[in-house]
């Protein structure tokens, strides 16, 4: 098998390659599938914003005003525009969600392209995820969205998962189609594929049980989710957990030191927002950049101008000025 990184010669391959799965399935000769990629937007709204959809029982991480809660609680998770369209569709309708972390998403749409990688946004698609929700909910504003996402799904023309050992290689094993559910889908996903790839390697030889495999991902302190006690004790410790660094999200020095020294550390801009969300915020990171870019410099030892966004041709600073 080529890949960037040179040849290398598995036992076993796990298809996981979400638009690219049938054409990887083509190469150990299983094309029973073709996939048709279907872009969706999501716009995500301002935590203030949150509060137009929300769960009663969860809490909310921001000040709702007495009259706010008075004409709000409790209330629904999510609202769904059901549309003849979505009734005869294969997606669940565009939505208006409340997020764990307190902002509403908003989508997302459901378009046919041509292209599998194109993540791009079009003002058309945005204007119309908008308005549709705007019926559901009046008091949702274009000024509450502060960012907007494209994927793009990856069904097959069966419209469903395609889960299963290879046809003719039987060192493949398939998860292809993973559309939406496919998040929710794919721990049980996940155990299936465990077990076959473990039983074929079992043929030939051993395979032990790795004692030192912890399946809990240990996650540091989320400073925001503290009560004051708590962030007085941390910050004495260690007085990283002090220095704000993303004033919209809350996100101190300490929490992006905790990403940057885990078992598994991404030194890009965009991995350090996804794990802890510096620049998640109303501002979208345009305070914190520089801040969140410095210390990744230093925690990696990388110079600053090879500190990239999210891959290596997507440079942010190319040198000093003065
Ligand atoms: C708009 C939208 C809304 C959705 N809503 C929901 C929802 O509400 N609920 C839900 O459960 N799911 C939802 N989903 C679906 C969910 O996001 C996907 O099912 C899931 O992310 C698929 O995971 P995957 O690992 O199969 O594929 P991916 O996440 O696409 O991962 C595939 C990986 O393979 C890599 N790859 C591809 N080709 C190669 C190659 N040749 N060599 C090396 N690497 C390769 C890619 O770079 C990528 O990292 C939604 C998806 C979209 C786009």
């Amino acid at each position: 098998m080529h890949t960037n990184r040179g040849t290398i010669y598995p036992k076993s391959v796990v298809n996981a390659a979400g638009v690219w799965a049938d054409v990887i399935a083509d190469m150990a000769g299983d094309r029973t599938f073709t996939i048709h990629p279907r872009v969706g937007t999501n716009l995500v709204t301002d935590k203030k914003a949150g509060w137009m959809v929300h769960t009663s029982m969860g809490k909310t991480p921001f000040t709702l005003t007495p009259r706010q809660l008075e004409d709000i609680a409790p209330g629904p998770v999510a609202f769904v525009k059901a549309t003849l369209a979505a009734a005869h569709s294969h997606s669940k309708g565009i939505a208006l969600i409340h997020a764990v972390d307190g902002n509403m998403l908003v989508g997302p749409h459901a378009d046919e392209v041509p292209d599998r990688e194109d993540l791009s946004t079009n003002a058309e698609a945005v204007a119309r995820i908008l308005a549709s929700q705007q019926e559901v909910q009046p008091q949702l504003k274009a000024s509450d969205v502060i960012a907007y996402f494209t994927g793009v799904r990856s069904p097959t023309y069966e419209e469903d998962f395609v889960v299963r050992r290879g046809i003719r290689c039987h060192n493949i094993f398939e998860a292809g189609g993973i559309q939406s559910p496919g998040l929710t889908a794919a721990p049980a996903i996940a155990v299936d594929i465990a077990r076959w790839v473990v039983e074929y390697l079992q043929e030939s030889q051993d395979v032990p049980v790795n004692p030192t495999f912890d399946p809990v991902r240990h996650c540091g302190p989320v400073l925001r989710e503290l009560p004051l006690e708590e962030r007085d004790r941390l910050i004495r410790q260690s007085p990283a957990y002090g220095e704000i660094v993303c004033r919209c999200e809350e996100i101190s020095r300490g929490e992006i030191e905790d990403a940057l020294r885990s078992p598994l550390p991404v030194y890009t801009v965009d991995a350090v927002k996804r794990r802890v969300r510096p620049g998640m915020g109303r501002c979208q990171g345009s305070f914190c950049l520089p801040s969140v870019m410095r210390i990744i410099a230093e925690e990696s030892g990388l110079p600053l101008e090879q500190v990239v966004k999210h891959r290596s041709d997507a440079q942010i600073v190319f040198g000093p000025t003065k």
